[in-house]
Parts: structure tokens; sequence; C-alpha cells
């Protein structure tokens, strides 16, 4: 990750030049503020670069009793930006793991969803990076990731066609060589 040489006021400093850019006054009163709470807008949204969201998964429980079932916790919302436009891309992901032996709180597998998609992304690799994260630190059967999500610079822009989503998905292990497992975790990410 490239150090954090940029301050609050640089940052404050772009927005009034887009701001001035676009045609408008940035010391007009509306606007006066705007640079700063766009940036700390951004600090929030980006926030995804001050972890690795690995380490949410790394306290897990043992004590599964016996637990051998896929766990899949589906419609995370997901918001993200876009790393070719910076706008917004709006979805859901659902996730899941069969366990070995360890599973995490249900919370983390929404935090590490947060954590990756809280960067510029592109939705095939945060889909990839999700499903990686999981593999790596549980060493699960297997992994399924699904997200669905609405492009904004596709939406509102562009070719303006709004509705129209893209699906990506990252299956391993069982989850992608076992037809049944397979199915499975397809129907309970889709909440049936
Ligand atoms: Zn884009």
């Amino acid at each position: 990750m490239p150090s954090q040489t940029v301050s609050q006021d640089d940052a404050e400093t772009a927005v009034r030049t887009l701001i001035l850019w676009a045609g408008d006054d940035p010391d007009r009163e509306g606007l006066i503020e705007t640079p700063g709470r766009v940036a700390r807008s951004y600090r929030e949204l980006f926030a995804g670069y001050e972890n690795d969201p690995r380490a949410y998964l790394e306290r897990t429980f043992e004590e599964v009793g016996g637990y051998d079932e896929l766990v899949v916790l589906s419609g995370i919302r997901v918001v993200s930006f876009c790393e070719h436009h910076m706008l917004p891309v709006l979805g859901k992901a659902h996730v899941g793991y069969l366990p070995t032996n360890r599973v995490v709180g249900i919370s983390k597998l929404a935090r590490v969803v947060q954590g990756f998609a809280r960067r510029l992304q592109i939705q095939e690799k945060l889909t990839a990076e999700i499903a990686g994260a999981i593999d790596e630190v549980l060493e699960p059967k297997g992994v399924g990731v699904v997200i669905e999500a609405e492009h904004s610079c596709m939406t509102l822009r562009g070719v303006n066609n709004p509705g129209a989503f893209l699906t990506t998905s990252r299956l391993t292990g069982v989850i992608r060589d076992d037809a049944r497992t397979r199915q499975e975790f397809l129907r309970l990410a889709r909440g049936e």
C-alpha cells in the first residue's frame, strides 16, 4: 500500500478545484463547507485501505459441535467505488463456506466484504478478494461469493442503463466441484 502523504487540506483543495472546474463558485455560502464534507465522506468510504480485512477472520471458534454444513450469509450490503470512474457501485454480496473445523462470527463475514469494498475496485477483483481471504484464513472445504451490483458509471451516465446489474461469482473447493453443494450454496445465497 502506498503511504499516506496527502493531507486533509490537500484533499479539500482538490475538491475545490473540481467545483471550480464544474463551473460553480466554491466560495458561495452553500458550497463553502463542501470540500471538507466531501473529504470526510471519502475518508469513510475508502476506509478499506486502513486495515487488512483478513484480520477480521482471525478470531475463529473451534467448538462447532460437529457442525459440518454450509454457512451462508446473504444480502450483505455492498458500497464500493469503481476504479475507472470513482462512481458508486451498490449491491449485495452473498458469502458462504463449508467449514472444516473452524467457524467465524457472522458479522465478520460482512466486515470482510466491507473492508475490500471500501476501496477503488472492480467487481470481479472484489469478488475474488473476499473469497481468497476466507479461503486463506479459515481453510474451509469450499468458499462461495456472489455479488450483484449496479454500477453508477453505467446507470447514471454513459449508456445510461438503469436497472442493469452485474453479477460476479467466485466458487472454490467443494462449492465449485460438487454439484449438490454448489446448488445448495446458490439456493441459500438467493435467500430461499
Ligand atoms: Zn466505472
